[in-house]
């Protein structure tokens, strides 16, 4: 897959998130250039994120002052759910705004046209352009972080459904009775596989280990505090031999199988890109989840479709968010 856009054009690339935000000048390569980035403090509110914002984007383009000429616009990837049209963004769980028009803050501030997505749906779309999923025509995205959020390719065209809100493969049950979930509902594949989950069970393991009075590489990497366990310490444990710990990711993976082979079955994907922090955990979390699309997806899907990890890891929002700007996507 090439992009349409002339190399001689520029995008900014934001991407916008609830623990920290990152941009870069991008160009119809998908090469990023004068890449800055800073931590976001949910609590100072939207007014002053995006002072922040800017200003990052200001700093990127007086870096390079014989290009600015060549940026024809700003990409957001935005942690929520966005009202494209408007460049709007109507809801993001773990930044709690609603309803805020970011584009419209960002287009003044900046006096450039802005364009903004979801942000896993952009980091699908550099997947595809320039990553782990180029080549394919039909692609799912899995980003699990603090949530669990996706994008699809379906056709060779990204698919938005026409509310814009396609591809919450997070909010898929996979247990009837499994715990709630930040959208309302329970049992969703996010309650079972985002990192406050997999904390939590590094926490169950660790109190379990404290009642039988013996020790593990996580109890040591959490220096005996349960509280302090999260997934990337689990993931550590688990490659230092901590069974408990690879117990905890393969039951994960395992509802990140049921959830995909469902997928597989309905979509019929040639690749399922898995991004974000928790796929950090690398075989320990997609292993299991192969083996669940074996026993459940059918013959054709599973025969065709490949698990890989993300490519373009912490860059793909902004390689995206710069795409959507270059291209007509
Ligand atoms: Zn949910």
């Amino acid at each position: 897959m090439v992009t349409n856009a002339p190399p001689d054009r520029l995008a900014l690339g934001l991407d916008l998130g609830a623990s920290h935000m990152a941009a870069a000048l991008v160009d119809g390569a998908g090469t990023l250039q004068g890449w800055r980035q800073r931590p976001v403090d949910r609590a100072l509110g939207p007014q002053a994120i995006l002072g922040q914002a800017t200003e990052l984007l200001r700093n990127i383009l007086a870096g390079f002052p014989e290009r600015a000429r060549s940026v024809v616009g700003v990409g957001l990837g935005l942690p929520g759910l966005v009202d494209r049209a408007r460049n709007c963004l109507l809801f993001a769980p773990n930044l709690a705004w609603r309803d805020f028009p970011v584009g419209e803050w960002i287009a003044a501030a900046l006096g450039l046209p802005v364009r903004s997505d979801n942000d896993v749906r952009l980091a699908t779309l550099a997947e595809w352009l320039f990553g782990a999923g180029r080549g394919c025509s039909d692609l799912l995205g899995v980003w699990i972080g603090t949530g669990v959020g996706g994008g699809m390719v379906i056709g060779g065209r990204l698919f938005r459904g026409p509310g814009d809100s396609a591809g919450e493969i997070g909010h898929l049950t996979v247990a009837e009775d499994g715990p709630p979930c930040s959208c309302g509902s329970r049992g969703c594949l996010e309650a079972a596989v985002a990192g406050p989950a997999l904390a939590a069970g590094g926490r169950a393991l660790l109190l379990q280990a404290a009642t039988g009075g013996f020790a593990s590489p996580l109890g040591d990497l959490c220096g005996g505090d349960p509280g302090r366990a999260t997934a990337r310490l689990l993931a550590i444990a688990a490659a230092r031999g901590d069974r408990g710990a690879r117990e905890v990711l393969a039951r994960a993976g395992r509802y990140l199988g049921i959830a995909l082979a469902g997928y597989c079955n309905i979509c019929n994907p040639e690749r399922i890109v898995i991004g974000g922090g928790v796929a950090g955990a690398g075989e320990y979390l997609l292993e299991p989840a192969r083996r669940e699309i074996a026993l459940r997806a059918m013959p054709v899907p599973r025969q065709m479709v490949r698990i890989v990890p993300s490519q373009l890891g912490g860059s793909a929002v902004v390689v995206g968010a710069g795409a959507l700007v270059l291209g007509e996507y």
